[in-house]
């Protein structure tokens, strides 16, 4: 395996690198103090310099308008993308629109192509993905109570989900809902499209994150869906193949989160060293001068070196040999990323002291919306549980 970087997308990620330096950055101040909505038109400004500089939606295969790379070297843009908290979005790139683009272009009928994944690939609409529930295990989504139950050519959905991410504002929402309840765990739901002007969408409330409620992009809603009439046409691929799916979202996606989380991890490693090499604790000496800061310095170094080597390897693994064969690995960066990602936050926080908790660094925005990570897309706890089972098994 060769980790080096491909020759062919360099100059790529050269211009964005710079993009990200000299367009996306100057910008998070004004956007993060007024939020996602009022700061809708200078985010647009910047989604429009990134469409004219070429690099819109690095994810997206090119007959959509993408850059059509491969997943080694999405994750590599991914990673320049994640030293920035709007990086993905000025991209184009964002969670969770990247995975529905996905699977809409891999399973959508043409006409659903046409009505969600065109204007999507665009940055003309927002979507959102709603499986979790508030009253159900969101680690074992095969226990879901909502249900799309059929009625001639309409499926009638009622449930109540939350940590819709995305929802405020978004057009449409994919929905899982169980539609054959007596069917084994995994052949019980599909996937459907929830246009979210449907009658019967109800977004109850954008859910505070650590006293954070968010808005827009930018936002996690609990919503119910009461007596939602849509055409079976909505259903996107086969009726209960809603989990076969949720898989095929599922391993790229955490190829680009890790990815995205050590592109945080070195924005927030540039920005500890840059205070520990210029804060004076006396007259004369720098925190650069004290053990316990020169070990967290090594330390993360070698953290985030080893977390970069585990996902490309991971990422390397899912495209050359499948991804039933980069399981392990997978799960295994899941967990291990996010813990170096959230570890390296707080010690960069304490290394700033007061300064750390407020908002004049980028460190307590990462501190307070990063913290999800070692929830969603499944808990440390799950990856692990899963992960030794198999290692186990082979000594049994
Ligand atoms: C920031 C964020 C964004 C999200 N966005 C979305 C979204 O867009 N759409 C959506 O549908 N959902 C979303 N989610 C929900 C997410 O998928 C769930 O939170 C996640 O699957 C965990 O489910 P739960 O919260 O119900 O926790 P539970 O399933 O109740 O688990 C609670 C805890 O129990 C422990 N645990 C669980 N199972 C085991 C086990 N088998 N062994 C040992 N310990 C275990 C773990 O520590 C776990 O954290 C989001 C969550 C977050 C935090």
């Amino acid at each position: 395996m060769d980790f080096s970087i491909p020759e062919s997308v360099r100059p790529l990620l050269e211009k964005i690198e710079r993009f990200i330096a000299d367009v996306v950055m100057p910008a998070e101040h004004e956007v993060l103090e007024k939020g996602f909505r009022a700061a809708d038109p200078l985010l647009e400004e910047l989604r429009g310099k990134c469409k004219a500089a070429g690099l819109w939606g690095p994810q997206m295969p090119k007959d959509i308008g993408g850059l059509g790379l491969s997943l080694v070297e999405h994750g590599l843009v991914s990673e320049r993308l994640g030293r920035s908290p709007l990086g993905h979005y000025v991209f184009g790139a964002q969670a969770p629109d990247a995975g529905n683009m996905e699977i809409l272009h891999k399973f959508g009928t043409p006409a659903q192509k046409e009505r969600w994944l065109g204007p999507l690939s665009r940055g003309e609409i927002r979507s959102c993905f709603s499986m979790t529930e508030p009253e159900n295990p969101g680690s074992n989504p095969t226990l879901l109570s909502c249900t799309a139950v059929r009625d001639g050519d309409h499926y009638v959905i009622d449930g109540h989900k939350w940590f819709t991410s995305s929802a405020d504002g978004a057009a449409f929402a994919i929905v899982m809902a169980v539609t054959n309840p007596d069917a084994s765990p995994h052949a019980r739901a599909s996937m459907i499209i929830v246009p979210t002007d449907t009658p019967g969408f109800e977004l109850a409330r954008n859910i505070k994150i650590m006293g954070d409620p968010g808005e827009a992009w930018a936002s996690h809603s609990e919503i119910w869906y009461r007596n939602v009439r849509v055409p079976v046409e909505n259903r996107l691929g086969p009726e209960n193949a809603g989990f076969m799916i949720a898989q095929e979202r599922l391993g790229p996606g955490r190829i680009h989160h890790c990815m995205r989380w050590i592109g945080i991890c070195e924005r927030v490693f540039d920005t500890m060293c840059r205070r520990i090499a210029t804060r004076k604790i006396d007259d004369e000496k720098t925190l650069a001068t004290r053990q316990i800061a020169q070990a967290w310095v090594a330390e993360a170094r070698a953290e985030i070196d080893a977390a970069r080597l585990m996902v490309l390897n991971a990422a390397w693994t899912i495209e050359h040999k499948g991804f039933q064969n980069a399981r392990d690995q997978v799960s295994l960066i899941k967990f291990f990323v996010a813990n170096v990602m959230l570890q390296l936050v707080d010690k960069a926080i304490q290394m700033h002291g007061a300064l750390g908790i407020t908002s004049d660094t980028v460190l307590a925005h990462y501190y307070v919306h990063e913290r999800g990570a070692r929830i969603y897309d499944g808990p440390d706890e799950v990856h692990k549980m899963v992960v030794a089972k198999r290692i186990l098994a082979r000594y049994a």
